[in-house]
């Protein structure tokens, strides 16, 4: 049997939103619920698919079946495509499964010739409105269909308005449009080379083609891959007998929200538009009228409007957004969807849906969606603040957030500024690995170079912190601590503010409002608690992020990195003597000066914490990012450490890697240098000892996690330094405490041997960057320069780092899961990729059973409510 690629709006309803469409599914339903909507067919998304499977042509069974429905709404309907007593004109639709802007624009009375206008005009004893629609029909086919360009046909209305000395379009005449159609035909005719096609059934064949051509237009494919919906669900196409609001002055057009997509407020929001047609309203022909006067224009209209808004609200039980226009004093309802609304409009609604008894708690959690949560997260500036401010500037809006503060020019002035109690902004050509510490400490950081995914874009993100990035209007003098941007110089001191939602920058002090999580957002969140399955941790390096974290609901550090710690001027040369050392001694003499500094820093983050679990991971980092490069460095270090510059370079030199990502990092510094294990080991265990005498109330247990582990004899040999010297300070302490060895699965062949490895790890961490980098063979880094390639030419649709990519890595955590369960049946399992606060992959770990998953403090309220919505979903035993 063939497909039945087309179903009547009365043939369809709400559940057959994959094959037709958002919009279709909703027309079908609001028919299917006696609500007055014009009547019409749908295309479906199948149709769609085959078009591109046929190599972007209709075939003839769909064209056959078009015809077919185009008949039958003929019928239905009584009007006749090309008819001179009683024409029918049509809209032209797209409605992908989930609404998309950047798709097509609707093509309205399409249908309309330079016959049938003649004879619509006299039908409806209204030549005026004939030809405004057909001048608007030619515009829109011209410019949607055959990609002409609006404004060439804007240009001439304003030409003729001119000429005309009026200001309004409807203060244009019939004989003013109608010499307008014919312009805007003769315009046509220039720019393609061709008649306007005068044939109702060509004309409709086209408008189809240019939706499914606008499904692959770049718009739409970015809006996707920001959305996460796949290009193979396809469009649907609607057509649909045209309702006139732009028929005189008992007719009109307009959009309304059944609550406010603002703020959330139980009330009717909405604007229309008297004599009008389709988009006049959001496109500011005119100042609209808000939808509570209705009320007086048309009372009884407005009364049935509003019964409609009820009942749709109620069938959905959500908050409706709705198109509707009327038609000589007749409603119809043009569209109806769930309410695109801001992140405190979704809490406060979805919060008031159960109070009214609408909805469950489990749905309001479910029809949060999790990321829009970041907007709410970090400090914003609130919206008096921003009316008032003019912006000197932008740049791209980086990561979200507002920071007001004073500027500096270098990581470590930062420090010395923050030190004596100041807010600072760091500003900079670009930042550098070496600019962590000071980057964690500026309230916000401003670069005049680098895109959205440049070091300081990244490593901002996902601090939590503001940034503003590539603002290559700011003439930089970092010489001399100052730049110029908007005609004006700022020097260091001076205050500056940065949006990084919108990438604007101020140049002045904004005041701030910090992010907490109360009112709506805290009943939400504690019933997200309730449902999850998962537990939620943290990526924390320092006390103030483990703080940030807790505050959103962190229940422990998933991932503690120590390396950080090492960049401090005070601990960088100390560290670099470590590497440089030729003899075990010397070794041990550098690091017996770190190992209290890692001490203090341990026990500042297990009194953070509050007794809830931290996992330390041991020292990871490539060695040559703390060798020193600059000769000033070279000569300082030989000199504390009493040899030669000529001896310490030739060391430096001999350190070098080609490819430092693959080399001497993780556990092999472990095992070439037990002594770094050592140390740490004694840091962690003293702090934990110190603050359980301290807390006894904390039941602290130190989670110890040895990185980069490819092999199970490697963890083996490590682990047996870090017993040997945790079992004998606890000895030495007379205490009973517990501590765990486990480590990161992010080297395939870890993955790979997991059951040899669960022998020794009481706990796996899934390490997905890593683990990424290693399965793809390409760096996080290097990434950005090629991606984008692979995007256009649809090879991945998302970015591997940010998004799990449950094929291919996915499948190495799923068997590294199963063999670590298989040694060890109550083995602990967590996540500390930056995909762990993504929530299609915490949905993934949820799946495949993990205990925890691990992201950096901002995301932690957006996995637990994402774990929650999986447990929903997709509930575990
Ligand atoms: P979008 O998805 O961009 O909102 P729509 O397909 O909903 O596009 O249509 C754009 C405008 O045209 C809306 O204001 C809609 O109400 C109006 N419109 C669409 N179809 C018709 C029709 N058959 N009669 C009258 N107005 C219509
Ligand atoms: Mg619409
Ligand atoms: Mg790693």
């Amino acid at each position: 049997m063939s497909t039945k690629y087309i179903y009547l709006f009365s043939e369809g309803n709400g559940s057959m939103r994959e094959l037709l469409g958002g919009k279709g599914a909703n027309l079908a339903e609001m028919t299917s619920m006696g609500m007055p909507v014009p009547r019409g067919f749908t295309i479906s998304t199948e149709a769609c698919t085959q078009y591109y499977a046929d190599d972007r042509t209709i075939n003839p069974e769909i064209e056959g079946q078009i015809m077919e429905y185009i008949k039958k709404l003929e019928e239905i309907t009584g009007k006749q495509f090309g008819s001179m007593t009683n024409p029918l004109l049509v809209s032209v639709r797209s409605g992908a499964r989930a609404s998309m802007p950047g798709m097509m624009d609707t093509i309205l009375n399409l249908g309309l010739n330079d016959e049938v206008v003649e004879a619509f005009a006299k039908k409806t004893k209204n030549p005026r409105f004939a030809y405004d629609s057909y001048r608007r029909f030619i515009q829109m086919y011209s410019d949607v269909v055959m990609e002409v360009g609006k404004k060439y046909f804007e240009q001439l209305i304003d030409e003729m308005k001119e000429k005309r000395g009026v200001t309004q379009d409807t203060e244009l005449t019939a004989k003013d449009l109608k010499e307008l159609a014919e312009m805007f035909k003769a315009e046509y005719r220039t720019k393609l080379g061709e008649e306007f096609p005068q044939d109702p059934k060509e004309q409709l064949m086209g408008a189809v083609k240019a939706v499914f051509r606008s499904w692959d237009n770049p718009r739409a494919i970015y809006y996707r891959r920001m959305n996460d919906i796949p290009s193979s669900w396809g469009t649907a196409v609607n057509v649909q007998e045209m309702v006139f609001g732009n028929m005189g002055d008992t007719s009109g057009t307009g959009v309304a929200f059944t609550r406010n997509p603002a703020t959330g407020e139980k009330k009717l929001f909405g604007e229309f538009l008297m004599n009008a047609q389709g988009e006049d309203v959001v496109a500011g022909v005119r100042t609209p009228q808000t939808i509570d006067q209705l009320k007086d224009v048309m009372p009884e209209v407005y009364d049935q409007f509003v019964d409609i808004c009820h009942k749709l609200e109620y069938h959905y039980r959500d908050m409706q957004d709705m198109e509707f226009t009327i038609e000589n004093k007749k409603l119809f309802m043009l569209q109806t969807r769930n309410g695109k609304r801001t992140a405190a409009a979704a809490l406060k609604i979805a919060c008031d849906l159960v109070d009214e008894g609408m909805i469950t708690e489990q749905e309001a959690v479910a029809m949060i969606d999790p990321k829009s949560l970041d907007a709410l997260l970090h400090p914003t500036f609130p919206k008096e603040e921003l009316e008032r401010a003019k912006p000197i500037g932008q740049g791209l809006a980086a990561s979200p957030g507002a920071a007001a503060g004073r500027i500096v020019f270098t990581a470590d002035d930062v420090v010395t500024w923050v030190d004596k109690g100041e807010k600072v902004i760091l500003v900079r050509l670009e930042t550098s690995p070496e600019d962590i510490e000071g980057m964690h400490y500026a309230r916000g950081i401003l670069t005049v170079r680098g895109g959205m995914t440049s070091h300081a874009a990244v490593v901002a993100r996902g601090m939590g912190t503001c940034c503003v990035s590539g603002c290559g209007a700011i003439k930089m003098d970092e010489a001399n601590k100052k730049f110029e941007l908007g005609g004006k110089v700022y020097k260091e001191g001076d205050w500056i503010s940065l949006d990084g939602s919108t990438g604007n920058i101020y140049g002045e002090r904004l005041h701030t409002a910090e992010a907490e999580i109360s009112g709506e957002f805290g009943r939400i969140m504690a019933w997200a608690d309730k449902f999850r399955a998962l537990q939620v941790r943290t990526n924390a390096d320092t006390p103030k992020d483990a703080r940030q974290a807790v505050n959103f609901g962190a229940e422990g550090i998933g991932l503690c990195r120590t390396e950080h710690m090492f960049f401090d001027p005070d601990r960088i040369s100390a560290i670099r003597q470590m590497i440089v050392s030729d003899t075990v001694e010397q070794r041990e003499k550098a690091l017996s000066k770190l190992e209290p500094m890692q001490q203090a820093d341990f026990e500042a983050i297990y009194e953070a914490m509050k007794g809830r679990p931290v996992t330390i991971r041991l020292l990871d980092p490539p060695l040559h990012e703390f060798v020193p490069t600059d000769p000033a460095d070279i000569e300082a270090l030989a000199k504390e450490m009493n040899i030669t510059v000529e001896h310490l370079t030739n060391v430096v030199h001999s350190l070098h890697e080609f490819n430092p990502m693959m080399g001497h990092r993780g556990c092999r510094l472990d095992v070439t240098f037990p002594e770094i294990a050592r140390m740490q080991t004694s840091a962690i265990i003293k702090a934990a000892l110190a603050v359980r005498s301290r807390r006894p109330a904390w039941q602290i247990e130190p989670e110890i996690m040895v990185p980069l582990v490819g092999e199970a004899r490697e963890l083996a040999y490590v682990k047996n330094v870090i017993d040997a010297t945790a079992q004998k300070l606890i000895k030495e302490a007379g205490s009973d405490m517990h501590y765990k060895v486990g480590t990161m699965i992010e080297i395939p062949r870890a993955a790979l041997t997991a059951d040899d490895i669960a022998k020794e790890a009481e706990f796996f961490s899934f390490g997905t960057n890593d683990l990424t980098q290693m399965t793809f063979g390409f760096s996080r880094d290097d990434a950005g320069k090629f991606l984008a390639s692979y995007y256009d030419n649809k090879i991945y649709e998302s970015d591997p780092f940010s998004k799990l990519d449950q094929a291919g890595v996915g499948r190495l955590v799923e068997m590294a899961c199963e063999l670590g369960r298989k040694t060890r049946p109550d083995i602990k399992l967590g996540i500390c990729g930056e995909q762990g606060g993504d929530p299609s992959t915490v949905e993934f770990c949820h799946n495949v059973g993990l205990t925890y998953v691990s992201c950096s403090p901002f995301r932690v309220p957006i996995a637990r409510l994402a774990a929650a919505q999986a447990n929903i979903k997709n509930p575990r035993k």
